[in-house]
């Protein structure tokens, strides 16, 4: 039989009520004469809310016992998607991570999979199941601990099933009716995109659009999945929402795509570095050793005189999530007490935000970058650190202007129109 993945997000599940809702949408595609893989999330804020009993309990917390807590949640919808759908009539069943089982390795919090054995749940379906509804976010490592993926984790999950079980398609249910030129909560002007490229979609996840986790758009493109991004509010059918697919299925594409933006951002200065060859490797090596993702660099020239320096002096400016501040100050007053580095000052400035332009036209389109900062000039609104890659260019901002930013960019590029 063929079988289809449908993800069901937390506000696609936030009461019984909403539930009924997604398995009717499940029993739909039964009835077309599919088997059903169904992954579900956690009620909307039910993980957010397992976080904070984590952290109350113990600020530095075992990640093992974290991912037990934290993954709870969707155990409970899954157990009651799969209760639903029986109510309706529809064999189905649920499976935790362990059970089917879900091999991860022992990354917790952010563990990634490593194998998926489709063993267990095509006995199953063999056997007259019609749907299995699967606990998303979660899995097992090789030493039997539950682990988790990472926030937003079960879009992967959706995407690894249909990989593994070789599904016609993964259909990835929340409360939009696809990926839009930008996040419509932030612009009235965002349009709904019929089809996006895997590389574009992935820049935007990885620039802060959290339709979809970064991971679940890296997996789809590896395994060539045919991913969807449709409304689980609505009336659908199989040309609704966007498909995430290869450049060659797009008829045309305008240079700029989409805007992104990422709020927890916070930008650190090392002032007064000494401008010798090794430093950059002096800074970043204690940075990453202690897990800190930075993200964009600038070195300039310092702004504070030579004296009392013998030589050349420098300023290293970096950004890195906002929740890793702690972390990457540490990293520095350590390798500065160890006599590894000299500064005269860290600045630590956390009221920034990034935002993103993104678009495979840029490959071969001059002058992106150009309309961008006098997108941002015209609103007065100052550039603090700037990166490009071949199909994306992200500045740093204050934060009060981020909304701004991203309406005038939206503009700038005339998103609100199609091709
Ligand atoms: P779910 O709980 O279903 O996983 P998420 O909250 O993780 O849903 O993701 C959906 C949200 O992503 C939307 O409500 C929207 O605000 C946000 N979002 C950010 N950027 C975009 C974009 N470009 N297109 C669509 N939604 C976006
Ligand atoms: N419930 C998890 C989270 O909130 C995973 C997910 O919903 O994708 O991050
Ligand atoms: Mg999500």
């Amino acid at each position: 039989m063929p079988l289809l993945v449908m993800k069901f997000g937390g506000t696609s599940v936030a009461d019984l009520d909403r539930i009924k809702n997604a398995a009717a949408k499940v029993k739909r595609e039964v009835d077309r004469g599919y088997n059903v893989i169904v992954i579900v999330s956690a009620m909307s804020g039910k993980t957010n809310e397992l976080v904070n009993w984590v952290e109350q309990t113990s600020p530095l917390f075992d990640a093992r016992e974290y991912d037990a807590i934290v993954s709870s949640g969707e155990n409970v919808t899954a157990g009651l998607m799969a209760l639903t759908l029986q109510e309706m009539s529809v064999p189905a069943r649920s499976w935790q991570g362990w059970q089917v089982p879900i091999n991860t390795t022992s990354a917790h919090s952010s563990a990634r999979f490593v194998s998926i054995p489709r063993e267990n749940l095509d006995t199953k379906f063999d056997e007259g199941m019609r749907v299995a509804v699967v606990a998303g976010f979660q899995g097992v490592s090789p030493e039997g601990r539950i682990t988790t993926l990472g926030r937003g984790g079960s879009d992967t999950t959706a995407v690894a099933f249909a990989a593994a079980f070789e599904a016609e398609r993964c259909d990835i249910y929340t409360d939009v009716d696809g990926v839009y030129t930008t996040d419509p909560r932030i612009s009235q002007k965002a349009r709904k995109l019929d089809k996006i490229a895997f590389e574009e979609m992935l820049e935007l996840a990885s620039l802060g659009a959290k339709v979809l986790q970064t991971r679940s758009v890296e997996l789809a493109m590896r395994y060539n999945v045919r991913l969807r991004v449709l409304s689980s509010f609505e009336d659908t059918d199989e040309t609704s929402g966007t498909l995430v697919c290869g450049e060659d299925e797009l008829m045309e594409s305008k240079v700029v795509s989409g805007v992104a933006y990422s709020r927890d951002e916070a930008k650190m200065t090392l002032v007064t570095v000494e401008d010798r060859p090794g430093i950059a490797s002096a800074i970043f090596g204690p940075l990453a050793d202690a897990g800190v993702n930075v993200d964009m660099i600038v070195q300039n020239i310092s702004e504070r005189d030579y004296e009392g320096h013998a030589g050349a002096v420098t300023d290293m400016t970096f950004s890195c999530p906002i929740n890793q501040v702690a972390r990457a100050q540490k990293a520095m007053e350590d390798a500065k007490a160890a006599g590894k580095i000299g500064y005269d000052d860290l600045v630590i400035d956390t009221d920034v935000a990034k935002v993103s332009v993104v678009g495979i036209g840029m490959r071969s389109h001059a002058g992106v970058a150009a309309m961008m900062f006098k997108a941002l000039s015209a609103e007065n609104v100052n550039i603090k650190v700037i990166s490009t890659s071949e199909i994306k260019i992200s500045v740093l901002i204050d934060r009060k202007y981020m909304e701004l930013a991203v309406q005038a960019l939206h503009d700038a590029f005339e998103l609100e129109k199609a091709v």
